[in-house]
């Protein structure tokens, strides 16, 4: 058993958790993560980074790094899946001077390889095979206890485990909520690419109940794609589901791009679409819920890493806030994060919910969204600001507090 009380243990070494770590141990803190797969690691697929997250990033010393892996769109473009062409456009080639940061493109892989770097030159405490089965909160500090037998004691715990954290249990009862959509997704070499949209942008084809997402990787070495769509074999209850045949009979309805890039989609695995709603509570005396574990929505906006991230940031902010406190500090300091973390992820949240529904929309809807997309010009970000906007992850909120 770890003895150090002092000591933050967060369960989880995704995104989430592995931010947590370096944004904790600067608050002065021993952070332990615990991770329960044999290795730290991330799918074979692309992310998507906005400002609001490259920012934090950019604190946390790791924007230089980023870069070299990552790639710079230029614009955000919305392409129609059935007809092809563009719908509409946002541009994000001044986001370093509008919100201080770039909007990055990069393989999940890269950017977990960088932070468990910082985290080992941070000192930051990594176990793996580590399976939190239950925590124990007795007023002075947080038993935590693994499958194999091992205990670590913290001053606090935090769970950044995901979609299907059991840690959630203490908080809510809820279920995942699953909205018959399922995507597949990979990144493959360039070179075994016959068709690929514009390199300098992320492209998102959206039609009636489905999507599909391209943009470049590592310097334009590899393409990124997600195809995401509403599965019929869903709606009518059979068990498998969304399967690639499915996938296929799907988007071979679209415009000749979309139709001709699907093949190169991995077909073994899958991902079924699901988030939560929201929940008021997330922290309970010394144990609180961070990410996925807190907050998991839908993909649409491409911010689920990035409010973990900005989690993790606000927590750290708030451990600083209250630094050297062991006892009721560190409640405080939970506390904080939560009082400005949960209505901004209940946005999010929502927003994502609604932002897949005007993608996948059909009928009179859809001619009304392409009639105002195409009237919104690219350089219009008003749409953005709450999301990308300095100062909304609210660490300047609990800092000043
Ligand atoms: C198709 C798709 C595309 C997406 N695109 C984007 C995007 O472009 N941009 C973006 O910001 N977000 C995107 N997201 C969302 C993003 O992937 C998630 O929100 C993010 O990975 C959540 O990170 P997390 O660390 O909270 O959870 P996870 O990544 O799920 O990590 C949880 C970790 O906890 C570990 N764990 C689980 N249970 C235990 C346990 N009992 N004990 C110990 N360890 C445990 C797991 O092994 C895992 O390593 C996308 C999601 C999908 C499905």
């Amino acid at each position: 058993m770890s003895a150090d009380t002092d000591e933050l243990v967060v369960i989880g070494g995704g995104i989430g958790g592995l931010t947590t770590g370096l944004a904790a141990v600067r608050s002065g803190r021993r952070v332990r993560v615990l991770e329960r797969s044999a290795q730290f690691g991330e799918v074979g697929a692309g992310i998507q980074l906005a400002p609001n997250a490259t920012r934090i990033l950019q604190e946390l010393g790791l924007l230089d790094e980023i870069r070299e892996v990552g790639v710079l769109p230029r614009r955000i473009v919305l392409g129609d899946a059935m007809r092809g062409g563009e719908l509409g456009a946002l541009d994000l080639t001044d986001f370093v001077e509008r919100y201080g940061a770039p909007y990055i493109v990069m393989h999940r892989s890269d950017l977990l390889d960088i932070l468990l770097r910082a985290c080992q030159r941070a000192g930051v405490a990594l176990e793996t095979g580590a399976d939190v089965t239950s925590l124990m909160d007795d007023g002075a500090g947080v038993d935590v206890m693994c499958t194999d037998g091992r205990t670590f004691r913290g001053t606090a715990a935090v769970a950044a485990d995901g979609l299907h954290s059991r840690t959630r249990a203490l908080f809510s009862d809820d279920e995942a909520i699953g909205s018959g959509y399922v995507a597949y997704r990979g990144a493959v070499p360039m070179d075994q690419v016959s068709r690929h949209a514009d390199l300098r942008d992320v492209v998102a084809w959206v039609g009636p109940g489905l999507h599909l997402v391209q943009y470049p990787l590592r310097s334009g070495r590899f393409y990124n794609q997600v195809a995401v769509f509403r599965s019929q074999a869903f709606a009518r209850g059979e068990p498998d589901w969304g399967n690639p045949a499915e996938m296929d009979e799907r988007f071979a309805q679209c415009c000749e791009h979309v139709r001709e890039s699907t093949p190169l989609l991995g077909r073994d695995n899958r991902w079924p679409m699901y988030d939560r709603a929201p929940i008021p509570t997330w922290v309970k005396g010394r144990i609180g819920l961070l990410g996925d574990a807190a907050h998991p929505m839908l993909q649409y906006l491409a911010q689920g890493a990035c409010q973990a991230i900005e989690d993790a940031w606000t927590l750290g902010a708030a451990l600083r806030r209250h630094e050297g406190a062991t006892g009721d500090g560190v409640e405080a300091a939970l506390l904080a994060y939560q009082a400005v973390r949960v209505p901004r992820t209940a946005r999010v949240q929502h927003t994502a919910r609604t932002w897949g529904e005007i993608w996948h929309v059909d009928g009179v809807g859809r001619l009304l969204r392409d009639e105002v997309l195409r009237r919104r010009a690219a350089d219009d970000h008003a749409h953005v600001e709450w999301l990308y906007g300095r100062g909304t992850d609210g660490a300047d909120a609990v800092l000043s507090a």
